[in-house]
């Protein structure tokens, strides 16, 4: 049967070995944020994801949500969970305590969105666009605003919603077409149709907030043209929140889907529904980049979450299950058959698993970091500069942990054979609902896009200084003579895809520049290459600090199953680097050459 077990030993060695939480503490706004405090919320979240959200994974994916007279419904189990969620403050965690947060730093949201992600995929879509709806009010809205919905959305009491996709607006949302009318007293009616609309209705809250991206009647075309309105489901009456009449909105139809059964996912009609500016009229699009940022880094974190909890039912069942014998001879003589767990084929599966959602979790987590110094170090320039790395690596974290996710999740179902494969063995859920994290948020090709015609150009290449200059420095370190041997080992084969990477950096820029073609051609094998890059200097600097606490005498095996995988990953994983760097350079022409009809 399926099992869950929050890796509390691993998230305990990131945050505390490799980033040395306690750092957060020095932060204004964080000094409560101790080791101390910060690990038994982490355990008491694991619990809640243990015990109260795993179990309805598999019901609420077979259940689905159901649209009964206009008002939808979620699987069984679903509103006593959600209940359970904000009684236990989840909701409040990272919130501003003037609206009633708890004000803990990011870092400990993200753990607890990987967590959420692993137990029940479906389930923390609902409580995750809230929490970027109320990130989207609190930097855009105006105070009165901020003041009637903030604490709502804080205590868990109303939800949130992301209203971008028309029919004829996916990625491209120059082309959304829901209009905005100013309705005389300060206030706006908003028409028009959004389709594909995660948590658009529920049974969860008393109350769903909607953000809409839509125009005003003197809107330039295209996306210079966008505006972001907050529209309620149920009107409010009053600065303290109230709730008055239905608002016009209505859920006109629910989609049946691949995964993420449990997550309504509806079409919207706004049929002159009230709603308020958000932000400047015309800017809606970068006003609605801060839940989208937000929303793509949660998008990566459960890619990793699905990921993690698909190793788990992966590596259970290849210890349990005997078939063959290894090549050897038995290892389990006394069993009728070994483990599959010691064929070689099976080990591969099971290390390139971990390797990638330890080094994942590590990215993952190294970003939130980077996050709260963003928002709290005193320093100017170090806020400047984590932003800057964050902003860089959001692309690259959103589609490497959601392709990585898929992919993990696949080796997991091929440990299981045939059995697999069968619905009621609980894994095939993993990779269909892996499956929508490639697409949403932007798709990953689009990440690709952002990255390099994006991030990469944007202030002369100073974004990607940040990361890269740190492990210039270090590589070259490890690369002298005297330099510890296990490490040094590990940096060489580092060494030489960085390399690579910097090579096919230098080549996207001049040659995108005389043909855009030539960048977007390249982008996604880009991405991939970072991404590698990226997971293995996390890997090198995890071995690192598992090498000095076994020097130091640590006994904890954990440390040197570090040094096996980095030693795996180095090996065995980080050399697609090289057939990457090929493709980059094979350049535009393979691609665009082709006329369109000869496809
Ligand atoms: C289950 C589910 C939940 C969703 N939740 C929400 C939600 O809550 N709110 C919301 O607003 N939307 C939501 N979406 C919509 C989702 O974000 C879009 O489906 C996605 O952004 C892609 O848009 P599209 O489907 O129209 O594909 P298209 O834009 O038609 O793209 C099709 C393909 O073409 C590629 N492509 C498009 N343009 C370019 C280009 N310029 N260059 C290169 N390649 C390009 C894309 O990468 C993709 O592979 C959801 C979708 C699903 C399926």
């Amino acid at each position: 049967m399926p099992r869950y077990q929050a890796p509390l030993a691993d998230i305990r060695f990131v945050l505390e070995d490799l980033l040395r939480v306690e750092q957060l503490a020095t932060l204004p706004g964080y000094e409560d944020a101790t080791p101390d405090l910060i690990f038994p919320v982490i355990a008491e979240g694991a619990r809640l994801c243990e015990e109260v959200l795993f179990p309805l994974n598999q019901s609420g994916d077979a259940e689905g949500c159901r649209l009964e007279k206009g008002r939808v419904f979620t699987p069984a189990g679903f509103p006593a969970a959600y209940r359970a969620y904000i009684e236990g403050g989840w909701t409040r965690l990272a919130c501003a305590p003037e609206d009633g947060g708890m004000g803990l730093p990011e870092l400990v949201y993200f753990v607890m969105e990987e967590m959420v992600s692993s137990a029940n995929l479906a389930f923390g879509i609902y409580p995750g666009l809230s929490r970027g709806v109320y990130n989207a009010v609190r930097r855009h809205g105006e105070e009165s605003l901020k003041r009637r919905v903030l604490p709502r959305l804080a205590d868990g009491s109303w939800a949130g919603t992301m209203c971008l996709t028309e029919p004829q607006a996916g990625t491209d949302l120059g082309l959304v077409r829901t209009r905005a009318e100013p309705d005389g007293a300060g206030g706006y009616r908003i028409t028009g149709t959004k389709i594909f609309i995660s948590a658009g209705d529920h049974d969860l809250t008393e109350n769903i907030l909607h953000l809409v991206l839509a125009r005003l009647p003197d809107a330039p075309g295209g996306s210079h043209g966008i505006s972001l309105f907050l529209v309620p489901k149920i009107q409010v009456r009053d600065d303290q929140g109230t709730l008055g009449t239905a608002n016009a909105v209505s859920c006109g139809g629910l989609e049946h889907k691949m995964g993420i059964r449990g997550s309504s996912t509806c079409v919207l009609n706004f049929d002159g529904a009230a709603g308020w500016l958000v932000g400047q009229p015309h800017k809606g699009l970068p006003a609605m980049f801060t839940m989208m940022n937000a929303a793509r880094l949660a998008v990566g974190l459960q890619g990793l979450g699905l990921a993690e909890v698909a190793y788990q039912h992966a590596l259970a069942y290849a210890r349990d299950r005997l078939q063959g014998r290894a090549l050897k001879g038995a290892r389990y003589p006394n069993r009728p058959a070994d483990p599959l767990i010691v064929h070689p084929d099976i080990r591969r599966m099971l290390l390139t698993m971990k390797a990638y959602n330890e080094g994942g979790r590590a990215l993952a987590y190294w970003i939130g970091l980077h996050l709260d110094h963003e928002a709290r170090h005193p320093d100017l320039r170090t806020r400047q500069a984590a932003g800057e790395l964050v902003a860089l690596l959001i692309p690259v974290l959103k589609a490497l942990l959601t392709d990585l996710g898929f992919e993990v999740a696949n080796l997991a179902l091929q440990i299981h054979g045939g059995h697999g494969y069968i619905q009621d063995n609980g894994i095939e859920q993993y990779v269909r609902d892996a499956r929508i994290t490639q697409v949403y948020e932007g798709t990953n090709g689009i990440q690709a896009l952002d990255l390099v015609g994006r991030k990469l150009p944007q202030a002369t290449g100073r974004l990607l200084r940040h990361f890269c200059h740190p492990l210039a420095a270090e590589l070259e370190e490890l690369g002298r003579d005297g330099a510890d041997p296990v490490l040094a080992a590990l940096a060489a084969p580092l060494a030489k895809a960085f390399g690579r990477f910097q090579q096919a950096t230098v080549t996207i820029a001049i040659r995108g520049l005389a043909d855009p073609d030539e960048a977007a051609a390249a982008a996604s094998d880009y991405l991939r290459l970072f991404g590698l890059v990226a997971l293995g200097a996390l890997w090198l600097r995890m071995a690192r600090v598992a090498q000095e606490k076994l020097a130091a005498g640590a006994t904890n095996p954990l440390y040197r199953g570090k040094l096996d995988t980095a030693r795996f990953f180095m090996a065995k994983l980080l050399p697609q680097t090289g057939a990457l760097f090929a493709a980059i350079q094979a350049g535009a022409a393979v691609v665009m050459d082709p006329e369109d009809e000869r496809f």
